[in-house]
């Protein structure tokens, strides 16, 4: 992502190269799509729920909050779909709420987040698949280099770039160095499964990783020049042998403890330093 901020007399500037570098990073921003994979973050950094975030009134989006060292961290999870919220919409049994996962609610979380917040760095963790072609296994944490769409076709010169949506992540060697964490680029699309159309174009993307929520968080980003990294566990290997949703679900509780384990270590390498310095 290029780091460059507009000022109101319609210049440029590097965020690295003034502003948000003369200082350490203070306000973070972690955005984490299914709350399986949150709770775990809020109880290791003590935050507490935001009773009153500054969202628009209505939407389930959920802001916890805390200091941490000397950082201010935020963490908002788009909370569960309003629609499937009341069992009396739903046949008996009543199902379970779920998590508002994918592009569309991760844009808007996203978008109101750096609104309110103004964070310096985003950290958009969560689970993805992984393929073992790329030297992916369930369990493994990685930090991607760039993240893109594989679900947005539009094959007319331009459009078809506008619709792969190619992002950079933060470059962040030094926390590379030090956690000693994978690297690999992330595709994202609305759907958990994979269809021909959709492997073929991760495939054109290199991808190691395909997540819902990655590229979208990275657009909006983007428009407002915050930068951002992902961090991303690999609960499935969608290249392998066992169903998708299957594997997913059997292993979401152990590889979200090594993905709190690698937020909590990253935000520990980020306290105290610069954007610069990551
Ligand atoms: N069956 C799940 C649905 C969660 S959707 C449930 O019961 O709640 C999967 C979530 O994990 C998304 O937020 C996505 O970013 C991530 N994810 C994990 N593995 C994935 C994969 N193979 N493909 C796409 N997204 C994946």
């Amino acid at each position: 992502m290029a780091n460059l901020v507009d000022k109101s007399d319609g210049s440029e500037e590097s965020i690295v190269g003034n502003e948000a570098e003369k200082r350490p990073i203070s306000t973070v921003l972690i955005i984490i799509a299914m709350q399986t994979e949150a709770l775990p973050v809020v109880n290791k950094f003590q935050l507490r729920e935001d009773p009153h975030p500054a969202f628009p009134k209505g939407v389930p989006w959920v802001r916890y909050y805390g200091t941490y060292k000397d950082l201010q961290l935020n963490l908002v999870w788009p909370g569960k779909d309003l629609s499937l919220a009341s069992s009396d919409s739903l046949p008996p049994p009543p199902r379970a709420r779920v998590d508002s996962v994918g592009t569309v609610s991760a844009s808007l979380v996203t978008y109101a987040s750096i609104q309110a917040l103004k964070p310096d760095l985003i950290i958009n963790a969560g689970t993805a698949g992984g393929f073992k072609a790329k030297e992916a296994s369930v369990g493994d944490v990685f930090l991607a280099t760039d993240v893109a769409f594989h679900d947005r076709r539009i094959p007319i010169p331009v459009f078809d770039l506008y619709g792969v949506g190619l992002r950079q992540a933060f470059s962040t060697p030094n926390l590379l160095k030090e956690l000693n964490l994978k690297l690999g680029k992330l595709s994202t699309g609305d759907s958990l499964d994979m269809s021909p159309k959709d492997e073929a174009s991760i495939t054109a993307n290199d991808a190691t990783l395909k997540d819902m929520e990655g590229a979208a968080v990275a657009y909006v980003a983007d428009l407002f020049k915050v930068p951002t990294i992902f961090v991303k566990a690999v609960t499935d290997i969608v290249d392998g042998e066992k169903p998708t949703a299957e594997e997913f679900l059997q292993n979401l509780a152990a590889v979200t403890a090594a993905l709190d384990q690698t937020v909590e270590q990253v935000v520990d390498f980020i306290s105290g330093k610069r954007l610069s310095e990551l």
